[in-house]
């Protein structure tokens, strides 16, 4: 465990006319304050403190005097005397907390990280103790927790909200525009335009390519619908394609077999945030005159041969919806490509099709993505290689602690690819996925299926295809069951989910 309690250095600036000290949120306390308060006239021999807070973080400042700080937390107890106001400490949450042996003339300010709320108060020492057993005895492992991305960089997210707030621009503007450059910079492309989501990036450029009415798009019979229904809403039809079972992706050797006169484009999809190959499935784009839209809505930094995901197609489309590798804190998509006309067309569709302001050219959308989504992007994005790299070694955790049980099967991977591990998608043969499942459920583990009703049985589908017409797709909607992978999982969290899996398969 990390301490719960750090020293810093107050910025001192000493002028002919006295010293200036200075506190601020992001350089020095790590949290902003929304509450000050300070400790003085205080009789001999007096004690504060003697409370813990669940959330509450603080940063204790003696200007003058001297104070002692005794903080316990789990099995870690620290003494502190501060008595310089050059060095403040700044308290974590979770953290029982005594002030004594003030000084006479003591004067303590505190900076605190939320307002007064009694519900954050933990007055007494072994309802503190039990709290924290109940925190660390609770073994459930929830499939995703959005929150903890919050507790891991609030601050900076709030601050970028912040200061689109205060700009005024709310739709379009700066935020939009750093966040397009910066992304389209990660991904190795010329261009990135922001829209609302990802199923609105496929379509805007399924309709920029004039794709319509009589036209075929090649798509995997496994994948979220939204890949398909891209190609229906411009009134195109999806060809569908099975996939491989080992790693679901689009079975690329079946792919010209089924390219006919009316086929226009192919979206293949890095689904789980891993490539799919596609060096032969351009060359052949190349040699049919398709065009390729890859669908990257899972793989924000995976890399194909080296090349990130969403620079190798003619597009791509992203999705930074909450919970993808990079999420925004809604909706929020982009399409990414080499392309200055595509995406100078995609931007003008997704703004009612302006040329000029109250001039249409073609019949557009409102399709745009929001500036506090766009700096929220912006600041993540900072974060997104550390991130991946977490899903990495969780991914290793898995398939080094659960690489020799019958029954069940490890998602594989390619020899070219650097995948970013969106989700884990385990196998489990015929029948025990669900019991499974339950199982898992019932020990406090969260789990997912991507996806339990492959696109071509969905009712919204009727008519189009039958049952049997895509095994591998159907199978794989019957075995997968995705295991809980989030750059927030500890290894602990990750181990514990490898340990119950064991246990329920043995
Ligand atoms: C999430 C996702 C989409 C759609 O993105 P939205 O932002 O939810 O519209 C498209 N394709 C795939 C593969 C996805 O996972």
């Amino acid at each position: 465990m990390h301490e719960p309690v750090r020293l810093l250095d107050v910025q001192v600036i000493p002028g002919d006319f006295g010293s200036l000290g200075v506190l601020e949120a992001s350089k020095h306390m790590g949290f902003e304050a929304r509450r000050v308060y300070f400790l003085t006239d205080l009789p001999e021999g007096a004690r504060r403190g003697a409370h813990a807070h669940k959330t509450l973080k603080q940063c204790f400042v003696c200007l003058r005097g001297s104070v002692t700080l005794e903080i316990t937390k789990g099995d870690f107890r620290s003494v502190l005397e501060l008595n310089d106001y050059r060095r403040a400490a700044v308290l974590e949450s979770g953290c029982w907390l005594d002030l004594r042996s003030f000084s006479k003339d003591a004067l303590v300010l505190v900076l605190a990280s939320r307002e007064y709320d009694e519900s954050d108060y933990i007055r007494d020492f072994s309802e503190f103790r039990l709290w924290e057993q109940g925190r660390a005895a609770d073994p459930a492992v929830p499939y995703l927790d959005l929150k903890r991305t919050d507790e891991e960089i609030g601050l900076e997210l709030r601050q970028s909200i912040d200061s689109v707030l205060s700009s005024g621009w709310y739709i379009g503007g700066p935020a939009v525009a750093e966040f397009e450059r910066s992304f389209a910079s990660y991904c190795g492309a010329a261009e990135a335009v922001g829209v609302a989501n990802g199923l609105q990036a496929l379509f805007l450029v399924l309709r920029a390519w004039g794709i319509g009415p009589g036209d075929e798009v090649l798509v995997p019979a496994h994948t979220f619908i939204a890949t398909a229904l891209a190609v229906t809403e411009v009134g195109a039809t999806p060809v569908l394609v099975d996939v491989e079972e080992d790693t679901g992706l689009l079975d690329v050797s079946l792919v010209a077999a089924l390219v006919g006169p009316r086929t226009k484009a192919i979206i293949p999809v890095h689904l789980y945030g891993h490539p799919v190959d596609l060096d032969p499935l351009v060359e052949l784009a190349r040699r049919r005159n398709l065009l390729v839209l890859e669908d990257a809505a899972q793989a924000h930094g995976a890399r194909y041969k080296g090349r990130r995901c969403g620079s190798i197609g003619d597009a791509a489309a992203f999705s930074f919806y909450p919970t993808k590798n990079l999420g925004a804190v809604g909706d929020a998509g982009a399409v990414v490509t080499h392309d200055a006309a595509l995406a100078a067309k995609v931007r003008q569709l997704g703004n009612y099709g302006a040329s000029r302001k109250y001039l249409y050219a073609v019949e557009g959308t409102n399709s745009r993505l929001d500036p506090i989504q766009a700096a929220v992007l912006s600041a993540k994005l900072r974060h997104l290689d550390d991130w991946n790299g977490r899903r990495s070694e969780h991914a290793a955790r898995y398939l080094a602690g659960l690489s020799d049980i019958a029954g069940l099967q490890l998602p594989a991977t390619r020899a070219w690819a650097d995948p970013v591990w969106h989700v884990f998608p385990i196998r489990v043969a015929d029948g025990r996925r669900d019991a499974l499942d339950e199982a898992l459920l019932a020990r406090g583990i969260g789990t997912n299926i991507h996806y339990p009703v492959p696109v071509h049985l969905q009712p919204c589908y009727a008519g189009r295809w039958e049952e049997g017409q895509f095994p591998i797709a159907e199978k794989l909607s019957k075995t997968l069951l995705s295991l809980p992978l989030n750059p927030t999982h500890t290894p602990g969290e990750i181990d514990r989910v490898i340990e119950i899996v064991r246990e329920l398969l043995r």
